[in-house]
C-alpha cells in the first residue's frame, strides 16, 4: 500500500514507486543474435562505409612529385566487418580488406589497449590489401573491440570490429509456477535467466514429467519456440495426473541447463465452479491463527510489488483461494497492508475481486481472495480460440467501469488500472474482474490527496505532476486501457520511463490512422473523452457508462464485429512481460558494460586513436618503423634502340621509405627537365624518363638514381639512337 502524502506541501516521499521498468528496455543494445550462427562458427555483419583516421604525418624527406603521389596513397578500408559473434570454444575470423598503395604495416589492438600477438590461439595473416587476425578456441575474454591499424607511407588508418562471445545461457532464475489449473489445462510461469549467455533470449523449452505412475515417465518437450516467460498447457494433461515442470533458455549460442522442476502439480478436479463468491463477507483479521492452520499453501500463482499470492485450499471446506503473503517486515509495509485488507472490505461488488479472510499476526500478514482462475484479460484475447472485436472490447469497457463506477462511488481511487489487474473469471467466459487494491486510496472530502505511484504507460498527468488526484484519474488509466484493447499500441509508451512520463504531462496523443483503421468513431470519441489533459473535462464513470459506444452496444449493427489485430496486443504483452523478467536489467547491464572497456563496444563508437593506452600507442608508432626501407629497385631500365625523331620513355619501378629522392643521370651529368625532357614519378613507385624527337646526341647510358635517409640505388640503360 502507498505511502501518501496528503495536504499542500510537495514533499517528494521516500517511497517513491512508479513501476520501474530499466529505461533501457527499449533502446536496442547491439544485438548479436541478430546474427545467424552456425555451428559455433562466426559471422559477421558488413557495413557500408569505411572510415579512415585522421593522424596522416608528413614524410620527412619527399621528391618533387610526392605531392602528386600522396593524394592517391590513402588507405582505404573496403566493406569491412561491423561485428563478429562466436560461441565460446569456437573460432572467430576477423577480417579486413583495405586499398592503399604501396607498402603497408599493419596492427591489431584489443580494446585500445592490448597489442595482439600470435601465440597458440592467435594467428594474424597479412597481405599487402588485408589483415586477417584469427582466434581460436575463443574464450570470453577475448570479447571486446579489436581495431586494426594500418599505416602506409601517408598515414594511419584504422577500422574497429566487435567480437561478441556468447555462452548458452544460464538456467531461468526461478523453477515453473503454476497457475489458472483446471482439470485438464494450466498456465506456468518462470522468471528469466539472471544471466543471458551475452546474447539475448530468444526462447524457452518447456518440459513435463509424469509422475503418478509406477515410476517417473521421462522428461518431454511440450514446446520448443516458447517466446514469452509464460506457457498455457491446454492438451494433453490427465484430469487424474500428477506432473512436473521444468524450463530452459535459449540463445543464439545454445540452450541453457534446465531450471530447477515445479512442485509436483495434481490437476483441479474439483474444477472452477467453486470459486463464485455466493455471499459477501466482513473480514476481521484473524490475530491468533496463521494462514497455514487453516489453508493448504500450493504454487504460486504471481509476485506483486507488496508480496507474493499463492494458491490455496482450505483445509476444511476444500474450497480454492488465493492467498496475498504481503513482505510485511517493516511498519510502514505492515500499515499499507492492512489498510488493503480494510479498504477490500468496503468492496463488495461482482466485479472486484473479493476479500474472504486475513490473518495478521507478528508473522506474517495474510489476505485470502477469491480465485480468479481466467488470467489476465489481455492473455485471454490474444488466444487463438478467442474472438477480439469491438463489441466484445465494448464488454469489457462496460464492466470494467461497472467495477469502477462502485468503489468510486465510496469515494475511493484505485491508481493502479492496468491491463494485469485486470482478470478474467475462468477459462471460457468472458466475465472480467478487477483485482490489486494494493494502492487504492480513499479521498477524504476538502482534502488534496497527492500521490507518486502508478506505472508510467497507465498514469495520468496530475500524478506525473505530483497535483492533486481524484476520481477522473482513474478514468484517465480507463482511457489508456481502452486505446490499447482497441489498437494494441500503448499511447504514452516512450523508450524510456522518463520518455513515458514526459509523453503523459504533455498529454499529447493521437489516433495511429493505421492502427485504428477499424475502429468506430464512437470508439475513438469514447477515449478522446478520456484522454484529457484537464482532469475536469475527462469523462466520469456515469457518464462513460452512459457514452454511446458503451450504452448503445446492444445495437450491434452500429458496430463493426471485424476481428481485431491480437499481433500488436500480443507484442505489447511480451514487452510487459520483457520487463517483469529482469531480461530489461540484462540488457541494462549489457549496455553499462559495453561503456566500459572490457566489454564488447559498437564499433559505431570509433577508437579514438589518441586515447589507446601506452603499449598500444607505441605499436602503433613503430608500424612507421617497419615501413622504413632503404631504395630499391623491382623492376629496372632496360637497354633501347629507337630510331632519330621518335619519342621514348625509359621507365623503371622504385620502392622504399622515406620515399627516396630520385635524380636522373645522362653520362653521369644530372638531367634538367625541358620541354623535351620529362620526368614522371607516379604513386605506384613508377619513375619514368620521357625524352621526345630524340637525336643520335642522345644515345647514351641513363641512370636512375634514387636515395633516403637509409641508402641508395640505381639503375641504368643504354639508348641508342638510330639515324
Ligand atoms: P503489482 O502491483 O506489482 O501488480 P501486487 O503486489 O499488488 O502486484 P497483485 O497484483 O494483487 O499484487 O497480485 C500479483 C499477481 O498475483 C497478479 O498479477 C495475479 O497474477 C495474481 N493474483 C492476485 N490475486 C489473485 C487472485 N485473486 N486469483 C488469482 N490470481 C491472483
Ligand atoms: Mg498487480
Amino acid at each position: 500500500m502507498a505511502f501518501i502524502e496528503k495536504g499542500q506541501k510537495k514533499t517528494y516521499i521516500s517511497t517513491f514507486r512508479f513501476d520501474l521498468k530499466s529505461s533501457a528496455a527499449l533502446q536496442t543494445p547491439l544485438d548479436p543474435s541478430k546474427t545467424k550462427l552456425t555451428n559455433g562458427e562466426e559471422s559477421c555483419l558488413k557495413s557500408e562505409k569505411s572510415e579512415t583516421a585522421d593522424t596522416r604525418k608528413k614524410s620527412p624527406k619527399k621528391s618533387l612529385d610526392t605531392e602528386k603521389r600522396r593524394q592517391a596513397a590513402e588507405v582505404e578500408f573496403l566493406d569491412p566487418q561491423q561485428q563478429v559473434v562466436v560461441g565460446v570454444g569456437g573460432t572467430a575470423r576477423l577480417h579486413c580488406r583495405f586499398s592503399s598503395s604501396g607498402p603497408v604495416a599493419s596492427c591489431w589492438i584489443h580494446d585500445s589497449e592490448k597489442v595482439v600477438l600470435e601465440g597458440p590461439r592467435v594467428c594474424v595473416m597479412n597481405t599487402s590489401s588485408s589483415s586477417t587476425l584469427v582466434l581460436s578456441e575463443v574464450l570470453p575474454v577475448d570479447a571486446g573491440s579489436y581495431s586494426l591499424f594500418v599505416r602506409n607511407r601517408e598515414g594511419t588508418a584504422h577500422w574497429s570490429v566487435s567480437l561478441f562471445v556468447i555462452d548458452p545461457p544460464d538456467p531461468p532464475a526461478s523453477c515453473p509456477f503454476v497457475s489458472q489449473l483446471t482439470c485438464t489445462s494450466l498456465v506456468l510461469s518462470w522468471s528469466g535467466p539472471c544471466f543471458d549467455g551475452g546474447s539475448a533470449i530468444t526462447g524457452y523449452v518447456v518440459e513435463i514429467q509424469r509422475l503418478d505412475q509406477s515410476e517417473p515417465s521421462d522428461w518431454t518437450e511440450l514446446s520448443n519456440q516458447c517466446q514469452n516467460t509464460s506457457f498455457r498447457v491446454r492438451s494433453g494433461l490427465d484430469p487424474q495426473g500428477q506432473y512436473r515442470f521444468r524450463v530452459r533458455a535459449c540463445n543464439a549460442a545454445g540452450v541453457s541447463d534446465p531450471s530447477e522442476e515445479s512442485d509436483c502439480i495434481k490437476m483441479n478436479t474439483a474444477g472452477e465452479s467453486q470459486q463464485e463468491v455466493t455471499s459477501y463477507v466482513e473480514v476481521v483479521p484473524d490475530t491468533t491463527h496463521k494462514a497455514r492452520d487453516h489453508y493448504y499453501v500450493h504454487e504460486k500463482l504471481g509476485v506483486g510489488k507488496f508480496g507474493e499470492v499463492f494458491r490455496m485450499t482450505h483445509k476444511q471446506t476444500g474450497r480454492v483461494c488465493a492467498g496475498k503473503f504481503y513482505r510485511a517486515r517493516v511498519s510502514r509495509e505492515k500499515t499499507a497492508a492492512r489498510q488493503e485488507i480494510k479498504l477490500m472490505n468496503e468492496l463488495h461488488h461482482p466485479k472486484l475481486v473479493q476479500c474472504l479472510a486475513a490473518y495478521d499476526t507478528p508473522s506474517e500478514i495474510v489476505m485470502i481472495l477469491e480465485y480468479i482462475a481466467g488470467g489476465e484479460l489481455f492473455e485471454r484475447i490474444v488466444d487463438e480460440n478467442f474472438e477480439h472485436t469491438e463489441p466484445n472490447s465494448v464488454n469489457y469497457m462496460r464492466q470494467i467501469l461497472e467495477g469502477i463506477q462502485y468503489i468510486h462511488s465510496k469515494n475511493i481511487i484505485h491508481l493502479d488500472l492496468k491491463p494485469e489487474n485486470i482478470v478474467c473469471v475462468n477459462g471460457t467466459g468472458t466475465l472480467i474482474k478487477i483485482i490489486d487494491f494494493g494502492l487504492a486510496c480513499r479521498l477524504e472530502p476538502g482534502k488534496r490527496l497527492m500521490v507518486l505511484h502508478g506505472t508510467p504507460e497507465f498514469v495520468a498527468p496530475e500524478v506525473v505532476n505530483y497535483e492533486a488526484v481524484d476520481l477522473a484519474t482513474d478514468m484517465w488509466s480507463i482511457g489508456v486501457i481502452c486505446y490499447i484493447l482497441l489498437s494494441g499500441e500503448s499511447p504514452f509508451q516512450g523508450n524510456t520511463d522518463a520518455e513515458t512520463l514526459a509523453l503523459v504531462t504533455g498529454a499529447q496523443w493521437e489516433f495511429d490512422p493505421e492502427s485504428f483503421d477499424d475502429i468506430t468513431d464512437e470508439a475513438k470519441d469514447f477515449i478522446s473523452g478520456l484522454l484529457r489533459k484537464d482532469k475536469r473535462t475527462r469523462l466520469s464513470c456515469k457518464k462513460a457508462l452512459a457514452h454511446p459506444w458503451i450504452a448503445l452496444s446492444d445495437d450491434s449493427n452500429s458496430k463493426s464485429t471485424k476481428s481485431l489485430n491480437k499481433d500488436k496486443i500480443r507484442r505489447f504483452l511480451a514487452r510487459q512481460k520483457w520487463k517483469k523478467t529482469g531480461k530489461a536489467l540484462l540488457a541494462l547491464k549489457r549496455i553499462i558494460r559495453c561503456s566500459k572497456s572490457d566489454a564488447p563496444r559498437s564499433p559505431l563508437i570509433s577508437v579514438d586513436a589518441n586515447a589507446l593506452g601506452k603499449e598500444a600507442e607505441l605499436a602503433v608508432a613503430s608500424l612507421e618503423k617497419q615501413l622504413r626501407s632503404e631504395p630499391h629497385f623491382h623492376q629496372a631500365l632496360h637497354d633501347l634502340t629507337e630510331s632519330c625523331g621518335a619519342t621514348v620513355h625509359l621507365a623503371c619501378t622504385l620502392q622504399g621509405y622515406p620515399d627516396p629522392e630520385v635524380v636522373w643521370l645522362f653520362d653521369e651529368a644530372p638531367l634538367e627537365k625541358t620541354g623535351r625532357v620529362q620526368m614522371n614519378y607516379d604513386k605506384n613507385g613508377t619513375c619514368t624518363l620521357t625524352l621526345a624527337q630524340i637525336q643520335p646526341g642522345d644515345s647514351g647510358i641513363y641512370k636512375c638514381c634514387a636515395s633516403n635517409s637509409l641508402g641508395q640505388a640505381l639503375c641504368s640503360a643504354r639508348l641508342t639512337v638510330q639515324l
